[in-house]
């Protein structure tokens, strides 16, 4: 079982007893709950939280921006993903960032949060081989299932700056960010794609069978494929910062 410390000194530091009595609530909350994995990140309902500390979920964002310096929260899908920051600066033990780096290879977690989880905790993951494969991003995923082809026009793509990943139902209509909504498209054909009328920029139909994270990885033993990916995503040093 998971060791969960809080600090005792919680009730006295300067930081935390600014806080109101709800953000105090939800950090208890959080920091306590099974539900987090030892890398700190976990998955809950913004309703199971809001019935659990009595908080009302209108009032959830609110709160959540008080407690920012200390978790983070992102709203997928409805799924509430919180991170604790520094759940992991006292456990930094080889063993516990081998853990980290399966978990973050199968967790669907969303890439801002991947990217703040790695920019902090990046270095000190283990460094073997298949360490660059672990921190696939949403649009690598969705690269590698399309195969490095445009799904419009069927181009081979071959860098980065020519890769745009494709909202098929568009999110200012109710489009997800879910896999079997987005595809991988040339710069051209999605700039094409934004001037036509929608029943005839609808080509794509979005996907129904599944492919994610996981599945991702398996492709990428593949030694074509783990190619096509360093050429495309490691083979410039510019890191992950690029807009997506
Ligand atoms: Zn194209």
């Amino acid at each position: 079982m998971k060791r969960i410390s809080v600090n005792p000194d919680f009730w006295h530091q300067g930081c935390f007893q600014k806080l109101s009595s709800q953000a105090k609530l939800l950090y208890l909350y959080f920091k306590t709950n099974s539900r987090l994995n030892i890398i700190g990140i976990g998955q809950f309902s913004p309703y199971q939280v809001a019935l659990d500390t009595g908080i009302e979920v209108n009032n959830l964002d609110d709160v959540f921006k008080r407690l920012f310096r200390e978790i983070m929260f992102v709203t997928e899908n409805d799924v509430l993903w919180v991170w604790l920051r520094n759940e992991l600066s006292e456990y930094t033990s080889p063993k516990i960032m081998q853990g980290a780096k399966k978990l973050l290879a199968t967790l669907e977690i969303p890439d801002e949060m991947l990217d703040a989880f790695l920019s902090r905790y990046g270095h000190l993951l283990p460094s073997d081989q298949s360490t660059s494969t672990v921190a696939l991003t949403r649009r690598e995923v969705v690269a590698i299932r399309d195969n490095f082809k445009c799904q419009y026009c069927g181009k081979d793509i071959a860098e980065k700056a020519d890769m745009e990943i494709d909202h098929v139902v568009p999110r200012a209509k109710g489009g997800s960010d879910a896999y079997e909504n987005l595809f991988l498209s040339c710069r051209r054909c999605n700039q094409e794609k934004l001037d036509l009328p929608p029943e005839k920029a609808a080509v794509v139909k979005p996907r129904t069978k599944l492919f994610g994270k996981a599945d991702a990885l398996k492709s990428l033993r593949s030694s074509t494929m783990l190619a096509k990916y360093r050429s495309v995503f490691l083979s410039e040093s510019e890191g992950k910062s690029e807009s997506r």
